[in-house]
């Protein structure tokens, strides 16, 4: 069969299969069965610094005055903190959402750090799992941690595999472990949302995550393309911040737009979190509320 020949076949074939079924009916069969965009809710979360307040019960009844739903500590807070964090959150509508990192070295470490790593990650992992958190956030490598592999095929290859290991048994603790993805001047390693989904894909564990943090992603060429690359398959947590400073959302003005990643959001049926992940020029409580405004405004525009 020669070319000619193999297009007339196949459209022969495309039109007989049309006849059967229907034009309507083909592109129902192939098309995935998309969320109702206007139903999916928008989830907000707060790391500490972020809720007006002294002790942890007053920065929680901060975030329940505004509707926030999550709350995002370090690591190192976590394991200090367990016990009042756990207390905290029993009769509140306040979950914890991602542990922002918080442990020694880091995987890709060529020394001792990288010990210092699998062990004081796994703690944060144990304690997250128990308060039934979303997952732990991690960064493979900072531009200044040393020493650190070389940015190779079979860097990658390793990094898959110590993945796999850290996602499984992330998995039996009941939460995850989420990939941060950085702009150059943090990271350079590990910069757009689609590489790290493609990382959690050749991880091969469904305990490992990735996502994506609004300041970073002006390393992005596309808030929804970012985000629709990951999907709901590997997107497991967002950060936001004011996108010319990284302070408060609406601080910098009409540079603070989300819609184009929050339609993405929205469309896909992102059930998980959007976490403030900022500081703010103004006082907290003028621009804490005011920004949870704006994105709320925003996302019913997406
Ligand atoms: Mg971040």
């Amino acid at each position: 069969m020669d070319r000619r020949d193999f297009f007339k076949t196949s459209l022969m074939g495309a039109g007989a299969l049309a006849v059967a079924s229907g034009p309507l009916g083909l592109v129902r069969g192939c098309a995935p069965s998309a969320p109702v965009k206007s139903q999916t809710p928008l989830h907000l979360s707060f790391q500490l610094g972020t809720a007006v307040g002294e002790s942890l019960a007053e920065k929680m009844d901060y975030m329940e005055s505004l509707g926030i739903e999550g709350f995002e500590p370090g690591g190192g807070y976590l394991l200090e903190h367990f016990d009042e964090i756990a207390n905290e959150i029993k009769n509140r509508d306040i979950k914890v959402s991602a542990i922002c990192a918080g442990f020694d070295g880091f995987i890709l470490a060529e020394d001792g750090q990288k010990q210092e790593f699998d062990t004081s990650m796994r703690e944060i992992v144990e304690a997250a799992g128990k308060l039934g958190s979303t997952g732990v956030i991690m960064v493979p490598a900072f531009n200044g941690q040393q020493p650190c592999m070389p940015h190779t095929q079979a860097t990658r290859d390793y990094l898959c595999e110590q993945l796999h290991e850290l996602g499984e048994f992330a998995l039996k603790c009941g939460t995850t472990v989420i990939l941060e993805p950085l702009n150059r001047a943090e990271a350079f390693y590990l910069r757009l949302v689609s590489d790290a989904a493609a990382i959690c894909r050749d991880s091969k564990s469904k305990g490992v995550k990735c996502m994506g943090d609004f300041w970073h992603m002006k390393e992005e060429t596309s808030d929804y393309a970012a985000f629709m690359s990951a999907g709901t398959e590997y997107l497991q947590h967002v950060h936001i911040a004011s996108r010319g400073n990284r302070k408060m959302p609406g601080e910098d003005g009409a540079l603070d737009n989300y819609v184009d990643g929050m339609r993405a959001l929205k469309e896909m049926g992102y059930d998980k979190y959007i976490s403030f992940e900022c500081g703010s020029i103004g006082d907290r409580s003028v621009t804490v509320p005011a920004a949870v405004e704006l994105l709320r405004t925003q996302w019913e525009q997406a």
